[in-house]
């Protein structure tokens, strides 16, 4: 992995007060960034790297001040160099159901959501974006009518994960009793689009010496980017989803426009071959409940058949509507009914809660209504202020 510092959140200060964030880099780059600051001498820089790694990563630390076994003028010299400042937060947003959400602005325009929801996974799961926008058009997703913006870095994927933490109080990392114990990659964006970073995060958030969050415990969702599949299950072990949604080409294309690329042949043999599938790792086929467009008995007998031999599990999405949205959800005996065929035929298929609808956000509604209400805000605030 290339040693390429991320100044992508330095460069929201002026030139002179640029000041390098070591809180979001990999190990190798905060190697780097030491000493191509010339605050540690190369032969020392690991073991340096190591010790502000434990700092930053296992106790959440954003002051250098804090770190109690640095020597005081080593502590200077950070403080003078570099920075562990946390991004804003422009918005925090806690439902009826205990479902949290930020929006978080790392840069100037660059603002993302993210959602924590209880008693999801093994304690709690973190939902996290990988880009801000989406270049792909999903006509049920709210995301996908929001053209792309930019890529995450890693930094700004981890900084997510930081943020929740502050928020639970989860520093220093705890090894049991977690209320975070779960991250999946759901949020706004197709993860697959942007590896590197995803697998830089991931590398990040697993480490043992640090927030340490298994990569079992990291669930990488993508609509289908099938190039990508091998190399996703190779640099991170994740967990893998997929979000299908249709049984045939010609309902996928129109639900998931990417299945033209890659039809459902292809995408099936990419999911056969992820590395490290058996029973006790499982795929996760999502499958978003749209009334009268794919929720018949023959669709989840096809279903069936379409996964046969796939150690899988099939998360059924009810679908979430949203202003100009073309779909319904289905009825919910629709969707047991569907469940029950799948059971018996032999998967598990969970039913999934829709949470944090109150706050907007549930699956497909993030970003979308952030940015409503602050064109709004926008307008109230135009039309208050005093006439210049
Ligand atoms: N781009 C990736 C990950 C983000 S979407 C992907 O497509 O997998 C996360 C999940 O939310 C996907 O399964 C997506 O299909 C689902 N989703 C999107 N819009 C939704 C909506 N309006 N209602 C319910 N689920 C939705
Ligand atoms: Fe993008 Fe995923 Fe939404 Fe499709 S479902 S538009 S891939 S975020």
């Amino acid at each position: 992995m290339g040693a390429t510092l991320d100044l992508s959140r330095a460069t929201v200060t002026p030139r002179s007060a640029v000041k390098l964030n070591l809180s979001g880099l990999t190990r190798a780059d905060l190697v780097a960034a030491l000493v191509s600051a010339e605050v540690v001498r190369p032969e020392k820089a690991k073991m340096r790297a190591t010790q502000l790694w434990r700092w930053i990563h296992h106790y959440g630390v954003t002051d250098f001040q804090a770190m109690s076994d640095v020597a005081k003028e080593m502590r200077a010299s950070l403080t003078e160099a570099f920075t562990l400042d946390r991004p804003e937060i422009i918005e925090r947003q806690v439902s009826r159901d205990g479902t949290r959400k930020w929006l978080i602005r790392t840069a100037p325009g660059i603002e993302i959501e993210t959602v924590y929801i209880p008693d999801v996974g093994r304690a709690g799961a973190l939902c996290v974006s990988s880009q801000v926008g989406c270049t792909l058009n999903c006509t049920f997703c709210h995301t996908g009518t929001q053209a792309l913006v930019r890529n995450l870095t890693a930094a700004e994927i981890v900084a997510q994960v930081q943020v929740a933490r502050d928020d639970l109080g989860e520093w220093p990392s705890p090894k049991e009793d977690r209320r975070l114990s779960n991250i999946v990659f759901m949020g706004m964006g197709e993860p697959l689009y942007n590896l590197d970073s995803v697998a830089a995060a991931i590398d990040i958030i697993a480490d043992n010496e640090g927030i340490a969050i298994s990569r079992r415990r990291i669930t990488v969702s993508t609509s289908g980017v099938v190039p990508e599949l091998q190399a996703l299950g190779e640099r991170t072990q994740a967990m893998l989803a997929i979000s299908l949604h249709a049984t045939n080409d010609a309902l996928r294309e129109k639900l998931v426009p990417l299945n033209k690329k890659y039809p459902l042949a292809q995408l099936l043999s990419a999911i056969r071959a992820y590395p490290g599938l058996s029973n006790a790792k499982r795929v996760t086929f999502e499958y978003v409940m749209l009334k009268g467009v794919n929720d018949s008995p023959a669709e989840a007998k096809a279903l069936v058949q379409l996964l046969k031999g796939v150690p899988a599990k099939i998360n059924l999405i009810p679908f979430n509507p949203w202003p100009g949205s073309q779909y319904e959800c289905s009825d919910w005996a629709t969707i047991e009914a569907f469940a029950a065929i799948l059971n018996r035929g032999g998967y598990a298929s969970p039913i999934r809660t829709p949470r944090g609808r109150d706050i907007l956000a549930a699956c497909g509604q993030l970003k979308s209504e952030s940015e409503k209400v602050r064109a709004s805000v926008r307008r109230k605030t135009a039309t208050e202020a005093p006439a210049s």
